[in-house]
């Protein structure tokens, strides 16, 4: 049977780890080319795992290393990602960071930090897919569209998050970024989406769920009383990334497990 993401090249930011290391298993299962990013030296080892595992399953896969918030870094992955690869076809702009503090002791450094990362990262890595996107059309024979971005935003782009001013506000900001380009490039047959994780087990979020206590304390917040899995969102990616839904662009798609469903309301507030 032929896969939905067949021969389909897709760039994961972020993918050494958590949910672009979980994502990016699942697209190629779905038969995508998976460029698995990490930002340093040090996580290479890491995406190198994720890539012998896609390869162990018969996927391709490569390691690609690319500070996103770097523009010249983010400009020569998606060029030799073009020139070893044919073409970019998917972006999963995932890769992101929290550095938490109470708002009137943040420091300047913290809040640029993860705007860096979190917001111009995802701008600078959707306007090097866009672009190439347009560059080659769209080929019915890959998909039906020029092109698709998936960015990985939050449920804290509606919910607001004291002690995380930083992080709040670059996923806002990544709402309206994805909805303004998904504007501008649906004429153009490109796609842009969101997910918006809610509680999902990584290494980023580890002191809500690496106690049983803390464990239990999240459930508070979460109707549908577990944690989420990486392939949680790696399914939910597969989607939006494949024709299975060529009418959605510019949709946030929680994937939360109903954190975003007012759960102190349960009881009647
Ligand atoms: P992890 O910390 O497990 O993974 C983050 C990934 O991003 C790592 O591979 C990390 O590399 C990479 N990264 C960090 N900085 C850069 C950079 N400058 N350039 C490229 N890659 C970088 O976190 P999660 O998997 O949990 O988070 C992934 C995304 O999902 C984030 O955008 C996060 O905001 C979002 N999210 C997560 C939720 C959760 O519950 N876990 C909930 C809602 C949203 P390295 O490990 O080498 O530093």
């Amino acid at each position: 049977m032929e896969k939905k993401l067949q021969n389909q090249v897709a760039i994961v930011t972020g993918a050494s780890s958590g949910i672009g290391a979980g994502t990016a298993l699942e697209l190629a299962k779905a038969g995508a080319v998976v460029i698995v990013n990490y930002p340093f030296a040090g996580s290479k080892d890491a995406a190198d795992v994720i890539v012998s595992e896609i390869r162990a399953d018969g996927g391709n896969a490569q390691s690609y290393q690319c500070d996103v918030s770097k523009e010249p870094e983010v400009e020569k992955m998606f060029a030799d990602t073009v020139t070893q690869w044919g073409t970019v076809d998917i972006l999963i702009n995932n890769a992101g960071i929290q550095k938490d503090a109470p708002f009137t002791s943040m420091s300047l450094e913290a809040w640029n930090q993860v705007l860096a990362v979190n917001l111009n990262g995802q701008f600078l890595c959707a306007r090097e897919a866009i672009k190439e996107f347009l560059r080659r059309g769209v080929h019915p024979e890959r998909s039906v569209a020029a092109g698709k971005i998936i960015c990985m935003s939050s449920v804290h782009e509606v919910i607001p998050w004291s002690g995380h001013a930083n992080y709040a506000a670059s996923k806002g900001g990544i709402m309206m970024m994805m909805k303004t380009i998904a504007q501008e490039f649906a004429g153009k047959k490109v796609r842009v989406n969101s997910i918006a994780p809610g509680a999902i087990k990584t290494p980023l979020n580890h002191a809500a769920w690496e106690t049983p206590e803390a464990l239990q304390s999240l459930m508070n917040l979460i109707p549908y009383k577990r944690i989420g899995d990486v392939s949680d969102i790696g399914k939910a990616a597969v989607w939006l990334a494949s024709d299975d839904s060529d009418y959605v662009t510019g949709a946030t798609l929680f994937v939360d497990g109903g954190m975003t469903l007012y759960p102190g309301f349960e009881d009647n507030g």
